[in-house]
């Protein structure tokens, strides 16, 4: 079982309203219960809902409205827009500590993914090509954070694992989440099944009910199992069946979804207790009805809902927002990809911020040797503004910064610890990032 953010929030709450506290006989009423005494699992989960938050029923229809209202804006999506990505890498294990080529090969899946370039695109059914979308986001990796712990990160019916993002706690502080997409991977412990991820949604995205966004902006960020990270990984994620799930990056796609906006294609409604309800939606027009979510495979017969306008389509397991195996997840579609534009250019603009003021540079500098021990040689670029150069240590903090330098400088490192430390160069407003290890 594959578990994401709302689908455990809706399983927490509905378990604790049915097995811990007051099980009362008047959430059995005769609207609940068919001829053949079968619960509705949807009004059910909407009913428990609407016990726990009050205005719940009537907020998420009401978003749909507003999801459509959006969806018929214009966005002009041949500007590619950048983010900048940190990584905290939180482990107790070696094989928690996933190696940087594994972290790159799962920033390459973003962005293959948000920009449509992925090999398998071509894998789509022809019916769903003409809605096939491209966000044209583009991930930049600035830093990998190593963190070792002795926490663990467990995921419980009350409470995800955030402490992941604190150091204090046995994590790892987040870089400014306005202005950065953080994500943290460690070990998730679960005792209900597999927990592969999960995010946030923005703040004032009326699509989500209130309270879904982050506890505090610190908090923000996706988070995954460090068996889920990459296409190259090294260790198996067990499925529970004497197997192990196929991972091809798809976990951080489907959770980066959420961070800008994205809810499960099914909408949530049917599936939790393993039924079908075609009562919800997503909130995105081009999407087809889908009453529950797709079961880790790749079965293109599922048809669960009738679509009220226009043909009948299939359930759409290509897409990123299903729970469909990863070998088979290949697609936005242009009304999921405009909504996560508006999103990242609205409720996460500093993200955007960020990128027109400091992203890579297209200059190349080079550090020499490396590893070093003694005196380190900076090779920088002439020109393009005001140079400086900044020495930070695994936790990105500033451990020595210079703005008297020249194209070719000499850093002293003699006096610092062994260890993996970066050397960030300023040029004007813009910056770029290199690893230096010290032995
Ligand atoms: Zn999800």
């Amino acid at each position: 079982m594959k578990l994401h953010y709302i689908g455990l929030l809706l399983f927490a709450i509905a378990y604790n309203n049915l097995f811990s506290q007051q099980l009362s006989t008047d959430i059995f009423k005769d609207e609940l219960v068919n001829a053949n005494g079968v619960i509705n699992d949807q009004l059910l989960v909407m009913k428990t809902m609407e016990n726990q938050y009050p205005g719940y029923s009537e907020q998420v229809s009401k978003v749909f409205q507003e999801n459509k209202s959006r969806d018929n804006q214009s966005y002009n999506k041949n500007i590619l827009h950048e983010v900048s990505v940190v990584v905290h890498v939180v482990h107790q294990t070696s094989e928690e500590n996933l190696p940087d080529s594994v972290i790159y090969s799962q920033i390459e899946v973003l962005n293959e993914d948000f920009q449509r370039l992925n090999a398998d695109s071509n894998n789509l059914r022809s019916i769903f090509m003409p809605i096939a979308g491209n966000p044209n986001i583009k991930f930049n990796l600035v830093q990998i954070i190593r963190v070792p712990t002795t926490s663990s990160f467990s995921v419980g019916l009350t409470g995800l694992p955030d402490n992941v993002k604190q150091t204090a706690n046995g994590g790892s502080d987040a870089w400014n989440t306005d202005q950065y997409l953080n994500i943290w991977i460690c070990k998730l412990e679960s005792f209900f099944g597999a927990l592969f991820g999960y995010a946030y949604p923005p703040a004032g995205l009326s699509n989500w009910p209130a309270g879904s966004q982050a506890p505090s902006p610190d908090l923000d960020g996706v988070v995954l199992d460090y068996r889920a990270v990459g296409r190259n990984n090294p260790n198996p994620f067990n499925n529970g069946a004497g197997g192990s799930f196929v991972i091809n990056g798809r976990t951080a796609t489907h959770e980066v979804g959420h961070y800008f906006g994205m809810r499960h294609i099914w909408g949530d409604g049917g599936g939790i207790f393993g039924g079908s309800s075609c009562g919800e939606d997503d909130g995105i027009i081009d999407t087809p009805n889908q009453g529950a979510q797709s079961n880790n495979n790749c079965d293109t017969t599922l048809n669960t809902c009738t679509d009220s306008v226009g043909v009948d389509l299939p359930d759409l397991i290509e897409n990123h927002m299903d729970y469909s195996e990863e070998t088979c997840k290949n697609m936005w579609t242009q009304m999921q990809s405009d909504f996560i534009r508006n999103v990242l250019e609205n409720e996460r603009v500093g993200l955007l911020n960020d990128n027109t003021g400091q992203h890579e540079l297209t200059f190349d500098f080079q550090i020499y040797p490396n590893p070093a021990n003694d005196l380190v040689h900076i090779f920088l670029p002439d020109g393009g503004g005001k140079l400086s150069v900044e020495l930070k240590d695994i936790n990105g903090k500033t451990i020595y910064l210079s703005s008297q330098i020249q194209p070719k400088s000499i850093l002293d490192i003699s006096k610092l610890n062994r260890g993996v430390y970066f050397i960030k160069v300023n040029v004007g407003n813009k910056f770029k990032i290199k690893k230096l290890l010290v032995k």
